[in-house]
Order: structure tokens, then C-alpha cells, then sequence
């Protein structure tokens, strides 16, 4: 017997035999990854049929009566900005999240000559990767002349709403974050401050930002943000259009045809731009007027405003649009979803 052949052949056969237990153990890999994408794909779906118009709403009417109860506004600094934080804190926790209140300081008023520590909210999912975040944020407070319940009452009640039915724990690839952010009347302080206390680990870690400001507008647009205009500060960091395209493509799904826009500036992606991460955008309009085409298209009145309780005492729970809530919180469910159930690097 050739010791040296047997010996060979049997490590030959045990080669054969690993070889075999490889193909196994790979074809069930397989299988377990196709098995996480499908059921991943599932959970986004899911997501989109469980949030609802309806579940914001909810929302809306908590901080309407939290406006009632402070002279009519939730403005920033106040007591109707520091009970709207404790609201959402409230909601996130009671939907199992860990939330935290980072603080930042602004002048207590003209003249005042004092300074005051604000809360912005920032709830993160305990699943997903923390080094690809798909962050989700909307202003919190409101101008000192109303409640602000479409500004912006309707992207924090749109937002707490995924953030309930998503869940603290969903089975996704990315983490999902919710910040809610205070003093954007003022001068976008709340995001501004957030985004510069981040050290550059921390700021490489968001994948993505999404800014929900006026989500239901009476006379309802249905506006994207993200990749339009040659400039960076119109178009935003390169992945902008891709978010902007997947928004527009669960507007489609949501039954809407929406319209791309610039960033002009004015709400609290402007941080996010200038720290360089894709971002995308959602609106329903402000004091400008609908034209013909777009009232045509959204089935809204042309010449009007499409809120024109925009920044007035007028901007309570009985001016917002149902309908467009419903579709906003849509379409934001669908795209926060799809980005975090996505396995390939943001591009444009
Ligand atoms: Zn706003």
C-alpha cells in the first residue's frame, strides 16, 4: 500500500467532501441573504401600508391642543416649543425608542441679553447599520403668530407616525434616525448646531437626510428636493438626485405626480448640505400660489396660495389637508424604507 497515494486519496476525499460542505454552506447563505432581501423588501412594504394619513393626524390634534394651552404658538424658545419636545419624546419612547434631547443655546430674545438651552429630539432605530444612516428630520417649532400645525406640525406628526410603525427594531440593512429640530423660525438653529457638533466619524455615518417641512398643505403641491439646479447649494451633495428620484417614484406609488424644486435655503437641510451629505426634501408649499397646470395636476385651485395660513393664527388642525398628509407619509415611509433595506453605496 502507498501510504503516500492513500493518505493523498483521503485528502483527497476529505477535500472533496469540505468542498462539498462549502457548496452547502454557501447555497444556504444564499438562501438566508435572498431570504433576508425578500423579507426586507417585505418589511418596507408593510411599512407603507401600515403608516397612514390617519396616524399622523393624531399627531397634529396633540399639538394643536399643546398650542391651545400656550397662548396659541409652539415658538421657539417657549413653553409651547418645550412641551412639543416632550410630546415627541414621549411618542418615540412609548414606541420603544431611546431618544435623545441634544441641547443647544440661543439668545433668549431681543435685548434680552440672556441666553436659553433648546432641545432638538433624535431617536435611532437599534437595528441597521450605525455607519449608514438614513436620517429623517423635521422643525418642531412654530412662529410666534400661530400654532404651526401645517408648519410644521405635519412633518412631526408624519414622521412620529413611521417612526411608530417602523418600529424600534425593524429587520432592515441601515439604521433609521428621527430628529425633530427646534428654533428653525429663528435662523435654522436646532439643525445648524446639531450638525456642527458632529465630529467627522459621526458625520460620515449619515448616509442621507430627508427634510419633511409643510407636509399638508391645504391647497396641496407635491414637491421634491434633491439634484435640481447647477449649483450644490440648489441641487445638494452628489446622491441628492437619487433620493430626490426614489421620493418622486413613491409619489407615483403613493397616486401623485410630483414636481422636482431646488433647496432655496430655507429649512434645516441647508446644514446638511453644507456638510456635504445627500439630501433630499418633501413639501406641500408655503404663501406661493398654485398656476393652472399644477392645480390641473394635483386637483387643487389655481391663484391661491397653496397654504395661505402660512405663518398666521389660522394655521390649525382644521386647515390641513387630509389627503395630502396621507400621501406625504406615503411616500417618505416608502423612500426612508428603501434606503434602509439597501444593501448598495449611495450614488448619483
Ligand atoms: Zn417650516
Amino acid at each position: 500500500m502507498d501510504t503516500t497515494r492513500a493518505t493523498r486519496r483521503a485528502g483527497l476525499r476529505v477535500t472533496s467532501a469540505l468542498a462539498a460542505v462549502t457548496a452547502l454552506t454557501s447555497c444556504s447563505a444564499m438562501e438566508t441573504t435572498a431570504r433576508f432581501a425578500a423579507s426586507r423588501q417585505g418589511a418596507v412594504a408593510q411599512l407603507v401600508a401600515d403608516v397612514s394619513g390617519d396616524g399622523a393626524l393624531t399627531h397634529l390634534r396633540a399639538l394643536q391642543r399643546i398650542a391651545d394651552d400656550n397662548d396659541g404658538t409652539r415658538a421657539s424658545p417657549g413653553p409651547g416649543y418645550e412641551a412639543s419636545v416632550d410630546y415627541v419624546v414621549a411618542a418615540l419612547r412609548r414606541a420603544g425608542f431611546e431618544v435623545s434631547t441634544p441641547t443647544f443655546t440661543v439668545s433668549a430674545g431681543q435685548g434680552s441679553g440672556s441666553n436659553v438651552e433648546l432641545r432638538n429630539v433624535v431617536a435611532q432605530t437599534a437595528t441597521g447599520s450605525p455607519d449608514h444612516v438614513v436620517m429623517l428630520g423635521a422643525h418642531l417649532d412654530s412662529v410666534p403668530a400661530g400654532p404651526g400645525i401645517n408648519d410644521n406640525g405635519s412633518g412631526v406628526g408624519s414622521l412620529l407616525e413611521i417612526a411608530e410603525k417602523l418600529g424600534s427594531s425593524p429587520q432592515l440593512t441601515n439604521a433609521v434616525r428621527f430628529s425633530f429640530w427646534g428654533s428653525e423660525e429663528v435662523d435654522l438653529d436646532g439643525s445648524t448646531r446639531y450638525v456642527e457638533a458632529l465630529n467627522d466619524a459621526e458625520r460620515q455615518q449619515i448616509m442621507m437626510y430627508v427634510n419633511l417641512d409643510m407636509v399638508a398643505s391645504p391647497n396641496a403641491g407635491y414637491f421634491v428636493q434633491g439634484g435640481k439646479g447647477r449649483k450644490s447649494a440648489s441641487a445638494g451633495p452628489p446622491g441628492s438626485a437619487r433620493i430626490a428620484e426614489v421620493l418622486v417614484e413613491q409619489f407615483a406609488a403613493a397616486g401623485v405626480a410630483a414636481e422636482t424644486a431646488t433647496f432655496d435655503g430655507e429649512s434645516d437641510y441647508a446644514a446638511f448640505l453644507d456638510a456635504g451629505i445627500p439630501s433630499g426634501g418633501v413639501l406641500a408649499g408655503d404663501e406661493n400660489k398654485a398656476s393652472e397646470r399644477q392645480a390641473e395636476k394635483w386637483g387643487g385651485r389655481a391663484g391661491e396660495a397653496f397654504d395661505s395660513c402660512y405663518h398666521r393664527a389660522c394655521d390649525r388642525v382644521e386647515n390641513i389637508n387630509g389627503t395630502a398628509l396621507d400621501r406625504f407619509t406615503d411616500a417618505v415611509a416608502g423612500t426612508a424604507g428603501h434606503f434602509a433595506a439597501s444593501t448598495t453605496a449611495l450614488t448619483n
